[in-house]
């Protein structure tokens, strides 16, 4: 049996809400490093894979990945996520 050790703290991807465990998972910036903040989904060289997706869209996407991650009905999943995103630093607005 494979025990996970759990990281000491979790990283969320701060376009997604992804929780990034692996340095795989991160993005990276233009001269090939990891970023610190967003996953390889959401961040490649320094730019965001879909640039012009809206916060609405996002949060749809990220209850999507919640529902499966989490296992909780769709209608949490839905509650979490709009609770999430925009509180993440690529959704802030001050
Ligand atoms: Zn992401």
């Amino acid at each position: 049996m494979i025990v996970l050790k759990k990281p000491s703290k979790e990283v969320f991807c701060q376009s997604c809400g992804g929780i990034l465990n692996r340095q795989e998972e991160f993005g990276t910036e233009a001269d090939r490093k990891r970023s610190e903040d967003y996953c390889s989904y959401c961040y490649q060289r320094s730019e965001f894979v879909q640039k012009n997706i809206t916060l609405e869209q996002m949060t749809k996407k990220a209850a999507g990945f919640i529902f499966l991650r989490e296992n909780i009905p769709r209608d949490d999943a839905q509650k979490k996520a709009a609770d999430l995103i925009p509180k993440l630093k690529r959704w802030k607005t001050y």
